[in-house]
C-alpha cells in the first residue's frame, strides 16, 4: 500500500546501481561536481546484481597482444558475426582505463613479473573479486551521488517524447517516489526468470544469472516505446551442475576436457563435425546438449591429472565467485570417495537469460548510447549489440553514456532557462 509520495528532482537520474551504474554515478560527478545525480537501486548498491556474490575475472581487457581491432575481430568470431562493430569498438578503447580505475579504488589485480595483469584466457584477465561490489558501491556513495537503496524502479515518466524521469516505490516502506531528471541512464541488468528454469521445485531460483534481475528495465523501456534489438539472440550457459560455477574457469585455465558418460572426450568429434573450426563457447554448450540427447550423458569436466597448484588456485578464484563450487571441489568425502583424486566434475546447460553482456539483447542503442528515445541512454547487460561486453565492457559502456549525457544535460538547461526568459518576459520576473 502506498503510504506517502516523495518528489525529487536532479540532472542526471541512473536507474540500478550494480555495475555500470556504480561507475556512472562517479563519471558524472568527476566530470562535474554540480551535477544533481541520482542512483535509484532496488537491492543495495554494496551487494546488488549480477557481482553481488563477487566475480574472478574481468573478461573483456586488451592484454598486451590484443588492440581494439583485434577485440572486435575477436568478437566477431565467437559471435559468428552477429555484433555491432561500433558499439563493440569504443567499448573495447574504454576498457583498460576503467579497469585501471576500478582497481585504483582498491580491486585487487594480480600482475605478472612484467607488470601486465595475469591473463585468464583470451580478452579475460584474472582479479580477486569477492569484494568487488562493496568497492564500486562505496565509491558512488563517496562521489556525492545520492543513493535510494531499495526503491525499485516501475516506469519512466514522458513528457512531449522525451523521457523526463521514472517512478519506483520503496520496498521496505511503502512510500511512491517519482524522480524528474534531464537525462536518465538505465542500468538494470538483463532478464532471468523469463524461461523454465533448469532446476526443479524450490531449487528452481538457483540459477546463473542474478534472479532479481527480472527485466524490469527492458520492461519499462519497452511500454515507453523504446525500440528492442535482438531478443533472439539469448544466452545459455554451460556450467557446473548444482553449484552453477562457470566452467571457463576450468576448461581455459586448467585445459579440463569435457567427456560424457562413457568417459570419452567428445568436443573433437563435434570439431571434426564443423570442418576443422575453433571450438566456441556455444559449440561447447551445444556438443554436450547433442551428447545428453545422445543418451551419453551425464557429461563432465576431467579434473583428473590437472596440476595441483593450479587447481588449488581455482578452488580460491571459485572462492570468490562461486562458493559452492569451491565447497564441492574441497570436500573431504568426495575426495574420499573418489580414492583421493579430484574426480570428472559434472556440467550441464542452464536455462536462457536475455542479457546484452553475453547475449546481444536488449535495447538498441546509437554509439553515445541513447536509445531512440530522447533522454534516455542505456549501459551494460540492459543494453543490447556487444555480447563480450561482462562487468569491464559495463563500466566502459556507462562512461561513454555519462560522457554525451551531460552534455544532453547542459542543453536541457539551456532550454529551461530560455523557457523562464520567455516566461519572465510575459510576467516582469525572472527565475533563475
Ligand atoms: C554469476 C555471474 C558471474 C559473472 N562472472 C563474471 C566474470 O567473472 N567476469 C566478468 O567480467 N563478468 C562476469 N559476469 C558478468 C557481469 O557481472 C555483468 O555483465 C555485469 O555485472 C553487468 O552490469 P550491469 O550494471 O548491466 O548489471 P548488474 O551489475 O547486474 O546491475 C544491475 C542493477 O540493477 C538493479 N535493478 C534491477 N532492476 C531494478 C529496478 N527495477 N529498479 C532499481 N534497480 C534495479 C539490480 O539490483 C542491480 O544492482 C558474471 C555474471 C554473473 C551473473
Amino acid at each position: 500500500m502506498i503510504r506517502e509520495t516523495v518528489e525529487v528532482a536532479c540532472d542526471l537520474l541512473i536507474i540500478g546501481g550494480g555495475a555500470a551504474g556504480c561507475v556512472a554515478a562517479v563519471e558524472a560527478r568527476e566530470r562535474d561536481p554540480n551535477l544533481r545525480v541520482i542512483v535509484m537501486e532496488k537491492a543495495h548498491v554494496y551487494r546488488s546484481g549480477c557481482l553481488a556474490a563477487g566475480i574472478s575475472a574481468l573478461n573483456a581487457y586488451l592484454t598486451p597482444d590484443e588492440t581494439a581491432e583485434s577485440f572486435l575481430r575477436y568478437a566477431i568470431r565467437e559471435t559468428v558475426g552477429v555484433v555491432r562493430d561500433d558499439l563493440t569498438l569504443s567499448m573495447a578503447h574504454e576498457l583498460n582505463a576503467q579497469v585501471k580505475r576500478v582497481e585504483d579504488w582498491g580491486l585487487p589485480i594480480p600482475r605478472d613479473e612484467l607488470g601486465n595483469p595475469l591473463k585468464r584466457g583470451r580478452a579475460s584477465i584474472k582479479i580477486f573479486g569477492e569484494r568487488i561490489k562493496p568497492i564500486l558501491g562505496k565509491r558512488a556513495e563517496a562521489s556525492g551521488a545520492t543513493i535510494l537503496n531499495r526503491i525499485n524502479a516501475t516506469g519512466l515518466a514522458l513528457r512531449n517524447g522525451r523521457v523526463v524521469g521514472a517512478y519506483g516505490f520503496s520496498v521496505r516502506d511503502g512510500r511512491f517516489y517519482a524522480v524528474s531528471a534531464k537525462a536518465v541512464l538505465l542500468c538494470t541488468g538483463g532478464a532471468s526468470g523469463l524461461y523454465r528454469p533448469s532446476n526443479p521445485g524450490g531449487a528452481a531460483h538457483r540459477m546463473w544469472y542474478s534472479p532479481f534481475n527480472t527485466g524490469a528495465g527492458l520492461a519499462m523501456g519497452i511500454r515507453a516505446g523504446a525500440e528492442m534489438t535482438s531478443f533472439e539472440f539469448r544466452f545459455i550457459p554451460l556450467r557446473v551442475k548444482d553449484a552453477i560455477a562457470p566452467t571457463g574457469e576450468m576448461a581455459q585455465w586448467l585445459g579440463a576436457k569435457q567427456i560424457n558418460a562413457l568417459g570419452e572426450p567428445y568436443l573433437e568429434k563435434y570439431y571434426q563435425h564443423l570442418g576443422g573450426k575453433r571450438m566456441l563457447t556455444q559449440d561447447r554448450l551445444y556438443a554436450t546438449l547433442l551428447e545428453y540427447r545422445a543418451g551419453r550423458g551425464p557429461c563432465y569436466l576431467d579434473l583428473r591429472g590437472v596440476n595441483p597448484r593450479k587447481l588449488s588456485g581455482t578452488i580460491s578464484a571459485y572462492l570468490s565467485m562461486a562458493p559452492s563450487a569451491a565447497m564441492l571441489m574441497s570436500d573431504e568425502a568426495y575426495y574420499a570417495r573418489h580414492g583421493g583424486e579430484m574426480a570428472p566434475v559434472e556440467i550441464t546447460g542452464g536455462e536462457p537469460h536475455v542479457l546484452g553482456g553475453h547475449g546481444l539483447s536488449g535495447f538498441w542503442i546509437d554509439a553515445n548510447r541513447r536509445t531512440s528515445l530522447p533522454g534516455l541512454y542505456a549501459a551494460g547487460d540492459v543494453a543490447g549489440g556487444t555480447p563480450k561486453k561482462y562487468a569491464s565492457g559495463a563500466w566502459a559502456e556507462a562512461v561513454i553514456a555519462v560522457r554525451n549525457m551531460i552534455e544532453d544535460v547542459r542543453a536541457q538547461s539551456e532550454v529551461e532557462i530560455r523557457n523562464d526568459k520567455k516566461a519572465a518576459g510575459s510576467q516582469g520576473i525572472l527565475r533563475l
